[in-house]
């Protein structure tokens, strides 16, 4: 859950200082990804973990709301949802995350759903659970033949078999930097899809560029790229035609201001892209 403080100016040390306004607004790689899956038609199902607390609940309502199965999803009875807390003066702002149930995923509790991955046509996982987990999950689609999308954010270095494991490997340019050393570059440079902000996506030697439009709030972008990238590619769409079609549902994400309000339908990707 995103809990947003608007304020004139932030605190300084010891100081109460009264904002201008709060509030809260369904977040999370994962579940922002799994909206735009969803929305797009996708068959999503949702492996994670929420506190047992108002914000869990929240959080369950909003993805099941939105048409994603959150039979993977369990309530822990002692840490509370995963939150973040953003202070918001104008275009600054100041973040806390605290992962709270998100640490319990752990690879024993991915392997008790290990049902929902076998039956996927394609798994997409982000950095915000143990690295652990994602691993036993990468080693478990490449063992299964299941195509397995890492979208490696927060970004940190990312372990060998992780990089062997992942079909594609999705980080915006500045994840990229962090991630990619000469060594990685060459042994698995072609796996990464690149996000590029409002000039598109690369992939090996090809930029898609991405539709021209009036930017809003970039939040979620990355997420609905991700989110529908999976989507198309489940799909059938060969990797040339999903990476457009990504584009194209992401350039309606910065249209609009929050995560997932402006999270597009199948109709809207197809009336703006072709
Ligand atoms: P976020 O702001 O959600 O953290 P990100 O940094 O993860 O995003 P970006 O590379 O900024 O990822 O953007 C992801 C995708 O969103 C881009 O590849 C592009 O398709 C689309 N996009 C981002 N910004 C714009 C823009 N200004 N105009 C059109 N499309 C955009």
């Amino acid at each position: 859950m995103d809990v947003v403080t608007d304020t004139e100016r932030l605190p300084s040390q010891g100081e109460t200082l009264l904002g201008t306004d709060y509030f809260m607004t369904p977040g999370g790689k994962g579940a922002n990804q799994a909206v735009a899956a969803s929305r797009l038609g996708g068959d999503v199902s949702f492996i994670g973990k929420v506190g047992n607390d108002v914000f869990g609940d929240r959080l369950m309502t909003n993805l099941q709301q939105n048409g994603v199965n959150t039979g993977g999803i369990e309530s822990s009875e002692t840490f509370s949802s995963g939150m973040a807390n953003v202070l918001l003066k104008n275009r600054d702002n100041r973040i806390i995350v605290v992962p709270g149930a998100n640490n319990q995923v752990t690879a024993d509790y991915a392997e008790h759903y290990r049902h929902i991955l076998k039956e996927s046509d394609i798994v997409l996982a982000q950095l915000e659970i143990p690295l652990s987990t994602i691993e036993w999950c990468a080693a478990f689609c490449h063992e299964h033949d299941i195509p397995f999308i890492l979208n490696p954010a927060p970004a940190q270095p990312l372990p060998e078999t992780l990089l062997k494991h992942s079909t594609y490997i999705t980080p915006n340019e500045e994840e990229y930097t962090k991630i990619n050393t000469p060594s990685v570059e060459k042994d698995y440079g072609e796996t990464f899809i690149t996000t590029l902000g409002a000039r598109g996506v690369r992939y090996r030697n090809i930029t898609v560029s991405a539709p021209q439009v009036k930017a809003i709030d970039t939040t979620g972008a990355g997420d609905t790229f991700n989110g529908a990238l999976s989507y198309y590619l489940a799909a059938g769409y060969n990797i040339e035609n999903a990476l457009y079609l990504s584009n194209t549902a992401a350039s309606f994400a910065v249209e609009q201001s929050g995560a997932q309000a402006g999270m597009p339908s199948f109709q809207q990707v197809q009336e703006r892209a072709y």
